[in-house]
């Protein structure tokens, strides 16, 4: 009886001390544990089993790897909808500054299933794209394809520019062969399982309206989302205010839920007056989101529609607040023209948003973050490979440092808490989508159950590093020493491992 007993303790203690040793891939111990959906907010150990976060306990755990995270926050992974810069160089800052889900989300692929395609089993971080409203008017108006699924087509821009870039000039009639050809691509994308339909009709202003709703309609068949980079970068009528009101109506029509994109960006010194429109549709039933960078100068092409002649008075800039990427020049009137009718899709930075209003945008309880982020180039415009010197990239610091940025000023300003701004860079974000979109369902939350996508960093000292002047554009953020994607540590100390590729597809089921 005695040795029975003897035995079973051992039995017992073997037992415990195997399930403590053995059951966990990943433990992450003594960090403060943050979940914006629950509130949970407690300093606790986490363990991940087969990508999932299998538990959260203030008992002593142990996995076969471990990560000590005493004096960090353990956050849901970052998830940021407007990152253009689906280059691994691209990803890699993203990574460091804590997003395990950049999706292009703005601009969008096609053909949708090359885009997926091409980075199945290459990817460090999750991916993802919308259908591209800009990508079926390329093909069916200038007759521009797009192999590969790339996103953001400078290149097909570029070209179209030879025949007068239709794509941005000219409208449908409804009944015509190129409306057709354009809600053909765009039904294709969608059915191949895109997230959502983007409208950056700020790009190609002259578009109907009529072809937007039509093509909106398709969003709503398909049981997805819309978003928009809206109609008027402009302060004085018509203005971004009254593109905000032209793609609520859409959304209304339709019945479809939309993210309107970098409000600050398009609604200048409205942006006040465009947050309160859309926190009033949503007070009425709509499901509206508002969307921001934490910048005061934006990035996208000199060929973009709001540059047009007279955009100084449209804007409140002047040639020389306009600045080409690749050679860092400031520009003339005489440049300006030729840029715009030569290459029109030029990477620039412009100075346009005044940092009163995007601070309303922070300050706003609902609009969460979209860095924008935008391929960093070398002099001569061409993208990075991946272990390129942090210093050799050129482009926006928002491809670097838009998230540290936010838990930056959640940290030296009142009106946001580090709770909110980590539901602006992570949980705003699946919880908005996550009824249309099955696997967003797990990500965004720090919780048993979930998807482990986590991004643990020093609430103490994470910093944005990146900055204007050429060489400090794509230095990397600091204080986020560990970034998880589907359970697998892909930045550890500061570092992001060569050759780890955990990221998945983020999409929504294909209909054949
Ligand atoms: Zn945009």
């Amino acid at each position: 009886m005695k040795l029975l007993c003897t035995l079973s303790i051992f039995a017992a203690t073997t037992f415990a001390v195997s399930v403590q040793a053995q059951s966990f891939d990943l433990v992450i111990t003594n960090g403060r544990v943050m979940d914006p959906e629950t509130g949970f907010d407690a300093v606790a150990n986490v363990g991940i089993n087969n990508g999932y976060i299998t538990s959260i306990t203030s008992e002593p755990i142990e996995g076969l790897d471990s990560i000590d995270a005493t004096g960090h926050v353990v956050a849901p992974g970052f998830i940021d909808f407007h990152f253009h810069g689906q280059d691994p160089f691209g990803i890699k800052l993203g990574l460091r500054d804590g997003v395990t889900s950049p999706l292009e989300l703005e601009v969008g692929a096609s053909p949708l299933n090359e885009y997926y395609e091409a980075r199945e089993g290459k990817s460090q971080a999750n991916y993802g794209a919308s259908a591209s409203h800009v990508a079926a008017r390329l093909l069916a108006l200038d007759g521009l394809d797009n192999p590969g699924g790339l996103p953001l087509y400078t290149d097909a821009v570029n070209r179209s520019a030879k025949d007068g870039a239709k794509w941005t000039l000219a409208r449908t009639d409804p009944l015509s062969d190129g409306r057709a050809r354009i809600m053909a691509t765009v039904e294709e994308d969608l059915k191949q399982g895109a997230l959502g339909l983007g409208f950056p009709v700020g790009y190609y202003t002259a578009v109907s309206g009529n072809e937007i709703t039509e093509a909106a309609g398709l969003a709503s068949k398909y049981n997805t989302f819309i978003l928009t980079h809206v109609r008027y970068l402009s302060q004085i009528p018509p203005s971004g205010y009254l593109g905000v009101q032209e793609l609520l109506s859409v959304a209304q029509v339709n019945n479809v839920p939309l993210i309107v994109q970098h409000v600050p960006s398009n609604c200048l010194g409205l942006t006040g007056e465009c947050l309160n429109l859309l926190n009033q549709a949503r007070d009425s039933g709509m499901k509206i989101a508002a969307e921001f960078y934490p910048y005061t100068k934006g990035s996208s092409i000199i060929g973009a529609d709001y540059l047009a002649e007279g955009f100084q008075e449209t804007t409140g800039m002047d040639y020389s607040d306009l600045l080409i990427v690749s050679t860092n020049e400031t520009l003339t009137k005489e440049t300006y023209e030729k840029y715009r009718a030569e290459s029109p899709g030029e990477a620039m930075i412009m100075s346009h948003i005044k940092e009163e209003d995007m601070l309303k945008a922070f300050a706003d309880p609902y609009a969460f973050v979209g860095s924008d982020a935008f391929p960093f180039t070398d002099e001569n415009g061409q993208i990075l490979p991946w272990d390129s010197p942090y210093e050799a990239g050129r482009g926006h610091p928002r491809g670097a440092g838009t998230h540290a940025l936010v838990l930056r000023m959640a940290r030296e300003r009142d009106e946001v808490s580090l709770m909110q701004a980590i539901a602006k860079l992570s949980y705003f974000q699946a919880d908005f989508i996550d009824e249309m979109v099955p696997d967003m369902r797990q990500r965004g939350r720090l919780q048993q159950g979930m998807i482990a996508d986590i991004t643990i960093f020093n609430p103490d000292t994470v910093t944005d590093n990146s900055d204007y002047p050429v060489g400090q554009g794509a230095i990397p953020s600091t204080g986020i020493p560990y970034v998880i994607v589907n359970g697998t540590v892909v930045v550890r100390d500061s570092k992001v491992l060569p050759d780890v590729f955990p990221g998945q597809p983020i999409r929504n089921p294909i209909i054949e």
